[in-house]
């Protein structure tokens, strides 16, 4: 019978999630965790806590590998709640960054801590967080790693970069937008001013590689339409020298398609092309989005193994489309899941997610297929893990691996009757019955409570932060709403535009 070192943990009497075994009734199994990995999965009573182990009671409980979203941003995590639907670049223009005055280190700590204690308690033990840092500043960058590093999730982290405006790419803009406007017109990120980009990325990565061993690092070229061929180039080289994922967004709307089509003659139109010319693409590359890929480049994205990162409840929201997840499933692409922005989505919640990606392809076609509520789950664990090489490491319950999971009660109406642990996990849970949340061995969240920073007082300092951005985002809006009308005139010529595919949920104009 192996026996438990001191300081470690037996979770004992629940059932144990298998993405390979039985994903309706998974058997009861113990889990000794030793140090910050899984060290067994055994049948009931077969592990023993050694003297000093803590023994974690799962009985109703199911023990889950815990989930990675492989796209999500902690820069607007402090506009949750504060827009209904709205067309994605008039939303990005009043949420990011680029449009506001620079933010203090302290607003940059708390929305980082409130972001990723939403992330935890739910479940997700680990975020690639494609974080705007505008303008960039070295502290900023350390003061989100740090947050990271206090709070106790494991953080995929890119610094989202572009070096040509949003103003430059996005269809009928220049046209629609009066001049004077020009200026404020901003999205996502903007151009850093008098920067060496490519000699940015390799020193920030440098300086930062091991700020934590929770935190990897990765690259993020924002939108390949934003990226010079030559920032490309080089985002590649860093990839391909230092072994570094790269997380870019594509084709997330349908003025991103459009754009392509008009400026990337050479490359067929195609952003899945122009990545491709450039080196960015493969299994060590995600592409968050894709909804409005075309048939050709889907099949292209299946034989070269690049990842690509479905955010459905943000899709929605921006009113970008609906992704063809069945197709991509189908034809063998790796699919992973993102939860995306908070001011967006609004919530990090991986159960929203996983419902929306199956219930969406669902209605994309009648003749039953994949994705279930099983793939689903394998596609917000270890298939998002895939995005940064850590299938091997996260994702899944086995020994060997990190122990990143969580409990679930069975006791909470989601699971009961228990007929199917995978069908009640994506389709009837929300959240509510996530008891305990464990990342890299250490209890994070206990009864529902982050265990790692004091709440209470993360509450105060957000209190102090939030006067102070309320005025800046009252005059970001006021700005915004002289343009509005103009950025609805340039979306209605996209509408009416063909691209090649549609992916509304709307009849195209001509239909
Ligand atoms: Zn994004």
């Amino acid at each position: 019978m192996p026996n438990a070192m001191s300081g470690s943990i037996l979770i004992q009497g629940g059932r144990v999630y298998d993405h390979d075994g039985d994903t309706d009734q998974p058997p009861y199994a113990d889990v000794l965790i030793e140090g910050d990995r899984i060290s067994a999965v055994g049948k009931p009573g077969t592990l023993e806590a050694g003297p000093g182990a803590r023994v974690i009671d799962a009985r109703e409980r199911m023990v889950m590998p815990g989930f990675v979203s492989a796209h999500y941003h902690s820069h607007d995590v402090l506009h949750r709640g504060v827009f209904e639907p709205e067309p994605l670049d008039y939303w990005l223009m009043t949420a990011t960054p680029p449009s506001y005055p620079p933010r203090s280190l302290e607003e940059l700590r708390v929305r980082t801590l409130l972001g990723a204690i939403d992330c935890l308690r739910g479940g997700i033990t680990t975020i690639q967080d494609m974080a705007t840092i505008y303008p960039y500043s070295e502290d900023a960058v350390k003061t989100v790693l740090d947050a990271y590093a206090e709070v106790g999730i494991r953080c995929i982290f890119a610094m989202q970069v572009v070096d040509i405006t949003g103003l430059d790419t996005i269809p009928f803009w220049k046209e629609c937008v009066p001049a004077q406007f020009h200026k404020g017109v901003k999205v996502t990120v903007e151009p850093f001013e008098n920067v060496d980009l490519p000699q940015l990325l390799e020193d920030v990565y440098k300086a930062h590689k091991d700020h934590h061993p929770r935190i990897s690092w990765s690259l993020g070229p924002s939108t390949p339409e934003r990226c010079t061929h030559g920032l490309l180039e080089a985002v590649a080289d860093l990839s391909r020298r230092h072994g570094l994922p790269v997380y870019t967004h594509v084709y997330e709307n349908k003025a991103i398609a459009l754009a392509a089509r008009w400026k990337l003659k050479q490359y067929g139109g195609s952003l899945v092309n122009y990545l491709a010319a450039t080196g960015v693409i493969g299994p060590r590359v995600s592409l968050a989005h894709s909804v409005w890929l075309l048939e050709s480049e889907i099949d292209e994205l299946a034989k070269n193994g690049t990842n690509v990162v479905l955010c459905p409840a943000s899709n929605m929201k921006s009113k970008s489309g609906v992704a063809p997840v069945r197709e991509l499933v189908e034809r063998g692409v790796a699919v992973a899941i993102g939860t995306d922005n908070c001011s967006c989505s609004d919530t990090q919640n991986m159960f929203h997610s996983m419902k929306l990606f199956v219930g969406l392809s669902a209605v994309s076609k009648l003749e039953p297929g994949p994705p279930y509520a099983k793939d689903a789950l394998r596609a917000a664990t270890l298939g998002s893990a895939r995005t940064a090489g850590k299938e091997k490491q996260i994702g899944a319950l086995k020994a060997g691996m990190k122990a990143d999971l969580f409990l679930v009660d069975l006791t909470d109406p989601s699971y009961l009757p228990f007929n199917s642990a995978a069908r009640q996990t994506v389709f009837a849970e929300c959240g509510r019955a996530v008891k305990l949340v464990m990342v890299d061995g250490r209890v994070v969240v206990e009864d529902g409570r982050v265990t790692t920073i004091d709440e209470a007082a993360l509450r105060e300092s957000l209190a102090a932060v939030m006067p102070q951005l309320r005025k800046d985002r009252a005059r970001v809006l006021e700005q915004a709403a002289k343009i509005y009308p103009y950025i609805l005139e340039a979306d209605r010529r996209v509408w009416a535009e063909d691209v090649g595919t549609h992916r509304y949920i709307g009849r195209p104009p001509s239909a």
